[in-house]
Parts: C-alpha cells; sequence; structure tokens
C-alpha cells in the first residue's frame, strides 16, 4: 500500500506538464508537475493565492470564466492562450522560457468539492513551437511565393470579412485592379526571369505606397489587386493614381538590364448597400478592361 503510495507520488511529481488545482472563485489550490524550466518557469509560491492576486484583471477573469465554464459544462474542455512570465506576480524571477509562452489548457471539473468548493483540473502544455509553425504555415497559405504579396485565397478571405463589416457598420470599402501593359513583351525581349524581378519589384513599389491596413494581392499571372479598407471611391482613384505614377516613374534598368519603363492599367470600385462581393469584383475589372482600351497607363473608376 506505501509502496504503490510512494510510486503515485513520484509520477506526479514527474507528470511533464503542470496541473493545476483551481477553484470555482479562482483559487490555486494545488500544482504538481512542469519541473522542467526549459518549458516552464516554477509555479509552486501560487498555491493558496487567488487568480486575481497574481494576473493582470483581464487575464484573471477569463481564466475564472474559463473555470466556471468547465464546471457549468461538466465536461472536459481544451483552451489555447498565451501566457509570459512577466503577466503573473512572482514569477518574473524564476528560470524559465524568455518569451511568451503558448500554452493548451485541458480542463476537466472535479466529481467532488475540494475545500468546501467546486474545482477542476487545468492542465498547462507548453505548444509555442507548435503554435509558431501553425503560424508560419498559415502565413505561407496566404502569400504569393514569387513576390511575397497575398494571394487570391487570402483576398477572397478578406474581401468576405471586410463585406460582413461593411454590413454591420457601413465602414467604406474600395477595391483596386490593376495589371501590367504590354508586359508579355518584357518576358518576349528580356526573359521569364527577368519578367519574374519586375513582378517582384513592383510589388515593392506599391507595397511602399500603402497603409498597413491595405491588402496587396497578387491574384493573377501579371494583375494584382488591392483591398482598401476605410476608404471611398475618391481617395482610392487617387491611391491607384500614385501607384501608377509611381511605377510609370521607375526605371527598371537594374532588373531588366537596360533602361526600361513599364505602366500599369488600373480598374477602381467602391462598395454600395446592396452590393455583393462579385459586384466590387466585376466593376473594378470593367474599370481595368477600360483602362486597357483608352491606351493603358491610367485608372478608370467604376462608380457604378
Ligand atoms: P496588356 O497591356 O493588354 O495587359 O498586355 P500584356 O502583354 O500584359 O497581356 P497578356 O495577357 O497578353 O500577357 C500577360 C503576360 O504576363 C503573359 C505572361 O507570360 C506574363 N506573365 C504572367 N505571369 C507571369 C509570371 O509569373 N512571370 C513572368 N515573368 N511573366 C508572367
Ligand atoms: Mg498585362
Ligand atoms: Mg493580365
Amino acid at each position: 500500500m506505501k509502496q504503490n503510495l510512494e510510486l503515485l507520488m513520484e509520477m506526479l511529481a514527474a507528470l511533464p506538464d503542470p496541473v493545476f488545482v483551481l477553484s470555482e472563485s479562482g483559487k490555486y489550490v494545488a500544482l504538481i508537475g512542469g519541473h522542467d524550466a526549459r518549458y516552464y518557469h516554477d509555479g509552486s509560491h501560487l498555491v493558496n493565492f487567488s487568480l486575481h492576486d497574481v494576473l493582470p484583471k483581464e487575464r484573471a477573469d477569463w481564466f475564472l470564466q474559463e473555470i466556471q465554464q468547465t464546471i457549468s459544462e461538466g465536461r472536459l474542455r481544451t483552451v489555447e492562450y498565451a501566457l509570459g512570465a512577466r503577466d503573473v506576480k512572482g514569477l518574473e524571477l524564476a528560470e524559465g522560457p524568455d518569451e511568451e509562452i503558448w500554452f493548451e489548457g485541458r480542463i476537466q471539473p472535479l466529481r467532488k468539492p475540494v475545500k468546501g468548493e467546486r474545482a477542476v483540473v487545468w492542465v498547462a502544455r507548453n505548444i509555442t513551437e507548435r503554435y509558431k509553425m501553425q503560424m508560419q504555415l498559415k502565413i505561407l497559405s496566404e502569400q504569393d511565393e514569387l513576390t511575397g504579396a497575398f494571394n487570391r485565397r487570402k483576398l477572397m478571405e478578406a474581401l468576405e470579412e471586410r463585406f460582413a463589416e461593411y454590413q454591420r457598420y457601413h465602414h467604406p470599402l474600395s477595391l483596386i485592379i490593376f495589371d501590367l501593359d504590354r508586359f508579355k513583351g518584357v518576358n518576349d525581349k528580356f526573359g521569364h526571369i527577368a519578367g519574374d524581378k519586375v513582378l517582384l519589384t513592383i510589388t515593392n513599389l506599391c507595397q511602399k505606397q500603402l497603409r498597413q491596413q491595405d491588402l496587396l494581392c497578387r491574384h493573377g499571372g501579371e494583375e494584382f489587386a488591392v483591398l482598401l479598407p476605410n476608404t471611398n471611391l475618391v481617395d482610392a482613384v487617387q491611391l491607384a493614381e500614385r501607384l501608377r505614377k509611381t511605377v510609370a516613374g521607375y526605371d527598371f534598368k537594374q532588373e531588366l538590364g537596360e533602361s526600361y519603363s513599364i505602366s500599369i492599367s488600373a480598374g477602381v470600385s467602391t462598395l454600395h448597400s446592396e452590393d455583393k462581393i462579385e459586384s466590387l469584383m466585376k466593376r473594378a475589372d470593367d474599370g481595368l478592361y477600360q483602362a486597357k482600351n483608352s491606351g493603358r497607363n491610367c485608372v478608370i473608376s467604376r462608380p457604378s
């Protein structure tokens, strides 16, 4: 019997991830495991304190709400959250990772009350590496490989999000679609690799003209879209003009080996009430088509 108990204690102490017992009112009742300082800080001093004693109010409120939710559902729940040693009083000086840690919290209600209170077991597993990799994959899945601009998938996702926002708040939303003029000629004269360099340079030139919230996407071979949140048609046209002038004024000598100018044509549209995403794109496309037919190197807006 004694041997069994010793084994049990030994096992508990060796649990790789920290296991907290937290009460319904937010008290740290017990903590075992998680002793590897490469992954975790030693939080043994937390026992008998409350979440609100050691965490900023907002974070403590969040943990408490998760505990109470788990107790009310009466079953295992999983949450993900970031927490740095600096966020927890008394943990700043403990040995452990310097950076913020991403945790997966597995929360299970206890069947019996502890010290007169309902409580949960909260296993906090360090998933920082996995989280970083997931973020990297997400970025890669949204990016165009050649230019680093966003890809068509991201454009469509952002359009849906902004469209939903527009329906709720009516913040203006505009779209520029632009296409390189006579780009086939560039490839024919200088080769495809030189053409690729031009695409990259144009992406960088345009990116510099945009605000952080604007989304530059390469959504076809040499066709780009810029999604402009909080921007009306007049301002979007002005921005498109700036992009056009920037590209037209650039000498692609470094990319092509000789002085060479390239221009773009652009169509611009803005979202109306009762509008659809497809019509916003169609109007910008129509503008682009018209710009090509008007001699290229110009911007045409299609208000309706
Ligand atoms: P327009 O002014 O009417 O747009 O003429 P254009 O020559 O640009 O249009 P067209 O559609 O005839 O040709 C587009 C060219 O863009 C053809 C294709 O080789 C080139 N292109 C598309 N994607 C890439 C790419 O990834 N790299 C390079 N180097 N060229 C590309
Ligand atoms: Mg073209
Ligand atoms: Mg094209």
